[in-house]
């Protein structure tokens, strides 16, 4: 159903052996939003993303990629999905981007935007080259293609690991701090291709330490502190008028 969101958490609960790092957290993304996650260090932020697609398990809760319930086996500490056939389904539709763009360093880029469509979803390799350079061009760095990694700027590399989640034609992106480990005068260059994402509808999920950048292109801001919920809304209301002491104090030390 149109109105059926891409992801969808209920009540999730995650561990590491005794330390529990999320305490009950919702998450809902609807088609065409875009989510972002704000908080400290430690407040589970990263755990969040890699629980949407399944790169960690949880120990209670509930998530529906597309209205379809994780089938999960076990319980407790114990508790995995239950379904391979499933994890991969979800997973290759919620393509994530990490800080370190973890290109690989053996490969061209253009190899590298190729990869998992040729590979884990047996696309024709010619379709995809087209796809992989369209993709390319997209995100600016269609002259790179057959560049290795290490000749590229990092805001070029991340840009190239963007064309790499895209070319999968993922439901949604994840993005986990995706302008951390840029220089500031190459985090512009991926800031304007994560708005402009946003602008043509793209569903995101985007863990950012860059206020401005989720107060421009989020439509639901959730503030996590030690592994629960604290605050959350539109932006507007969140940064403009933020209701607890927690979020006020997050705020200013990262104004
Ligand atoms: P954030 O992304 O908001 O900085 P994380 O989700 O990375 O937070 O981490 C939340 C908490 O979980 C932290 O206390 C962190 O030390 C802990 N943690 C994260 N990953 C692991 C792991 N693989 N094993 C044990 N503890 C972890
Ligand atoms: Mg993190």
């Amino acid at each position: 159903m149109a109105d059926t969101p891409v992801i969808e958490i209920h009540d999730l609960h995650k561990s590491y052996g005794n330390l529990e790092v999320l305490k009950g957290v919702d998450l809902t993304a609807p088609r065409g939003h875009v989510i972002s996650l704000i908080g400290s260090s430690g407040s589970g932020k990263s755990t969040l993303l890699r629980c949407c697609n399944l790169l960690e398990d949880s120990q209670q809760g509930e998530i529906r990629f597309e209205g379809e319930a994780v089938h999960w086996k076990g319980h407790g500490l114990h508790r995995h999905p239950a379904d391979r056939a499933q994890v991969t389904r979800i997973r290759t539709n919620l393509s994530m981007v990490f800080q370190q763009f973890n290109l690989w360093s053996h490969m061209t880029i253009l190899q590298n935007v190729m990869e998992a469509p040729v590979t884990v979803l047996k696309r024709d390799p010619k379709e995809v080259e087209e796809k992989a350079r369209y993709y390319l061009a997209k995100v600016g760095i269609a002259d790179k293609a057959e560049a290795w990694p290490a000749q590229l700027s990092g805001g070029q590399q991340q840009r190239a690991a963007i064309a790499r989640a895209l070319c999968m034609e993922p439901r949604a992106l994840l993005f986990d701090e995706p302008t951390s480990a840029l220089d500031p005068e190459l985090e512009q260059e991926v800031v304007k291709v994560i708005k402009a994402l946003a602008d043509e509808g793209r569903t995101m999920i985007l863990v950012t330490h860059d206020m401005r950048l989720a107060a421009d292109c989020s439509d639901h801001v959730i503030f996590l502190h030690m592994g629960r919920i604290e605050e959350q809304g539109p932006p507007d209301r969140l940064f403009g008028n933020p209701q607890t002491e927690r979020l006020r104090g997050f705020l200013s030390a990262t104004a």
